[in-house]
């Protein structure tokens, strides 16, 4: 429809950034398109069934989109970050990187049992980091409702990582 559209034409794709090989699809343009930029906002907000407590982003584009939809809904906003960037006590889940591994943490005083939380990233590759960001919310006590990205890369299969979450994407792509 008109949002996704809208999502493609200021999705700008990169070759070979950061390495070569892998096609980049920088927001940086949609970010800086006030409209489109609201209209984003607007439907991945729509993605939150019933209601949520928190809506979690993860580092760091994750931030940018997470913050206004927490505050579009009435929601509290969870950054999930990078290992070693918050004070603690942290809570914390390693995954698989292509080479190596990566950790992500949160505060979980911040997570009130039970809490519905909502999960939101730009780009949605191969659901490692959304795996993980699930895992670890879930570890906390909270009840993660579902997940939305701007962008899905359908090749890559993330979405069959996510055990049957409900998933929304604003747009998809091969
Ligand atoms: P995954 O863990 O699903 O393989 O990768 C998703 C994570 O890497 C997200 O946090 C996302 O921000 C980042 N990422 C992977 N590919 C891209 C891309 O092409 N563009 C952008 N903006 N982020 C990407």
């Amino acid at each position: 429809e008109a949002v996704a559209r809208r999502v493609d034409a200021l999705v700008r794709l990169v070759p070979d950034y950061p390495e070569p090989g892998v096609l980049f699809r920088d927001i940086t343009p949609l970010l800086a398109d006030g409209p489109a930029f609201g209209d984003v906002i607007a439907s991945l907000a729509g993605a939150a069934p019933g209601g949520v407590d928190l809506v979690a982003g993860m580092e760091a584009r994750g931030f940018l989109l997470a913050a206004p939809v927490a505050a579009h809904l009435g929601a509290g906003v969870l950054p999930v970050r990078k290992a070693g960037k918050l004070p603690g006590p942290t809570a914390s889940a390693s995954y698989s990187l292509e080479y190596g591994q990566a950790s992500i943490e949160i505060h979980p005083t911040t997570v009130p049992d039970g809490a519905r939380v909502l999960v939101i990233d730009d780009v949605l590759a191969t659901g490692g980091t959304a795996a993980a960001t699930v895992e670890l919310l879930q570890s906390c006590g909270a009840h993660v409702v579902g997940l939305a990205f701007l962008v899905e890369i359908a090749g890559l299969a993330g979405r069959s990582r996510l055990g049957g979450l409900p998933i929304d994407t604003v747009l998809t792509v091969d």
